[in-house]
């Protein structure tokens, strides 16, 4: 995904030549920059094979998670609508794990009737649900315990999930107790503890702190744990600022925490697979002046993109033909929605823009589309997958008749 010519091109495609054939706003993905994540993923944690499981919620495209699926990834879901499209898009089961605070007895039951491989439990509620269901069907289900290990992410507070304030997990004195009621139960089989402290993640002494939490707990208990998932977070660059996380550094301390414990070791990645490989293609509606900013009203809102205005998180936004013609100007890039929030950047500079002119928001293909919704009445925008030379629609645009 770069300037050719000053075009933006995905494989030496030019993006406006996507943008007319399919409208816009439009999601593309580039095949090629998810293989090459998912291959720097593999090499820098070669050392300690890790069962990588997609995190569905990231981007739960069906064509993307087969792709996903076929360079051997299992995935995580967090809903038995999630689970049923990691089943649809041919994941094995014995490579599904399922997480979240809040599964119904419903959907425990198929999960169970599925035999994925583990249901990540974050409540003693849960495991007790596990466990009469297991009853009932006079077999044994295996198990994580989701813990909280109180460790700071440093990572934006609204995608921090493993401080003692959060809902996620349990902490460690529960998990202690959890994990002796599960080793003496007849119908559950505790072979994972699980643990995810947030996304988008640079620095890995969060996660040297969490391996740490978890190491004592294991000094702490007399059980073998077949699995130690250490959930997915792993950071991408949204600007040229960040840092990137240092892969080889998480990598050392896992390595070191696995040859103590002999656990295998699961991951759960979704942004550090998806979040670079795609952009969201807008075009100018309106530009709007006041004595302050110049407006720069594109046809994406915050239905289609809700990060900006969920977390306030920041894509780069360039445009689609690069023209050298710099104006100092306060800009401010907005969608159409009726709400104050609904904007995606504030800049002091941009070239020369006009009404029509196509723009490319950056790493939008995680927590892209998947947060998108139909607010306003808005239908979704589809969704473009570049291959080698060849693009094809992998979701298409809603049409406006299926919202009335
Ligand atoms: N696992 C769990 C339990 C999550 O809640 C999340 C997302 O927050 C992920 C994995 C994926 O995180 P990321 O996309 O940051 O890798």
């Amino acid at each position: 995904m770069k300037y050719k010519k000053n075009i933006f091109s995905i494989n030496n495609i030019a993006v406006s030549k996507l943008a007319n054939k399919f409208g816009t706003p439009l999601y593309c993905y580039s095949f090629e920059k998810i293989r090459e994540n998912i291959r720097n993923l593999k090499k820098n944690f070669k050392s300690i094979s890790p069962l990588m499981c997609f995190a569905v919620k990231s981007n739960p495209n069906l064509r993307i998670i087969h792709e996903i699926g076929k360079m051997g990834l299992g995935a995580d879901v967090v809903s038995k609508g999630e689970l049923l499209k990691a089943l649809k898009a041919k994941i094995k089961p014995n490579k599904i794990v399922f997480s979240g605070v809040g599964k119904t007895k419903s959907e425990l039951n198929f999960a169970i009737q599925k035999k994925i491989l583990l249901i990540n439990a974050e409540s003693e509620s849960e495991i007790l649900d596990i466990e009469k269901i297991a009853k009932l069907k006079k077999i044994k289900v295996n198990i994580g315990i989701r813990l909280n290990p109180n460790t700071d992410a440093k990572t934006l507070s609204q995608i921090s999930t493993g401080k003692k304030e959060n809902k996620f997990g349990v902490d460690k004195m529960e998990f202690l107790k959890l994990a002796e009621y599960c080793k003496n139960s007849k119908n559950l089989e505790l072979k994972c503890l699980s643990a995810h402290i947030g996304s988008q993640i640079l620095n890995y002494k969060p996660y040297e702190k969490m391996l740490k939490v978890i190491d004592s707990i294991l000094k702490k208990l007399n059980h073998k744990f077949e699995y130690i998932d250490l959930g997915g977070g792993m950071g991408i660059r949204y600007n040229q600022k960040d840092k990137m996380l240092d892969y080889k550094r998480y990598n050392y301390f896992i390595k070191k925490f696995k040859n103590k414990n002999k656990n295998k070791i699961i991951f759960e990645p979704g942004r550090s697979i998806i979040g670079n490989a795609g952009v969201l293609l807008s075009k100018v509606i309106h530009l709007k002046e006041n004595k302050f900013k110049t407006f720069i009203i594109i046809d994406a809102g915050m239905n289609d993109l809700m990060r900006p205005a969920l977390y306030n998180a920041k894509h780069e936004i360039i445009p689609a033909k690069k023209n050298k013609i710099k104006q100092n100007k306060l800009y401010e890039f907005v969608g159409p929605i009726c709400e104050s929030t609904d904007k995606f950047l504030t800049i002091k500079k941009f070239q020369k823009i006009k009404k029509n002119d196509l723009i490319v928001i950056r790493d939008t293909g995680a927590y892209g589309y998947s947060l998108s919704s139909n607010y306003n009445i808005r239908p979704k925008p589809a969704e473009i997958l570049v291959k080698g030379s060849n693009y094809s629609i992998i979701q298409k645009r809603q049409k406006i008749e299926d919202l009335i």
